[in-house]
Order: structure tokens, then sequence, then C-alpha cells
């Protein structure tokens, strides 16, 4: 599974980081710091928890 931030609608509300820190790092602006990357077998319900969690729907998951 992967997961892909689109930078140009992430607007830092951190919600993704909130709901699973491991897999969204936040930048020093407070800005989710992934843009593509692949998810291990054991947080991936952490990871859909994070991208369900994003008002700007800023984060697509591929299978
Ligand atoms: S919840 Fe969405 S808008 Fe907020 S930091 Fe995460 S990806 Fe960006």
């Amino acid at each position: 599974m992967k997961i892909t931030v689109d930078t140009e609608k992430c607007t830092g509300h951190a919600r993704c980081h909130a709901a699973a820190s491991a897999v969204y790092p936040l930048d020093s602006n407070g800005y989710c710091a992934v843009r593509e990357v692949t998810v291990t077998a054991g947080e991936e319900a952490a990871a859909r928890e994070g991208a369900a969690a994003c008002p700007e729907r800023a984060i697509s998951i591929t299978e």
C-alpha cells in the first residue's frame, strides 16, 4: 500500500499526524512532510485513519 500527499492541497491541519504520527511526520511549519511513501503492513490501518482525518482530502491511497 502506498500513500501520496498532494502538497498543493495540504494546509497544515496536522490531523493526519494526530491520527498516525509515525506515518505522517510534520515539517517545521506543521505541514505533512510525507510526499509518497510505501506503508508497511503493520501501519496500514493507521495510514488509512490519517488519510480519512485529512479535511483537505490531500492524502491518496494506492493498494
Ligand atoms: S491532515 Fe491533510 S492538510 Fe493537514 S497536514 Fe495532514 S495532509 Fe496536510
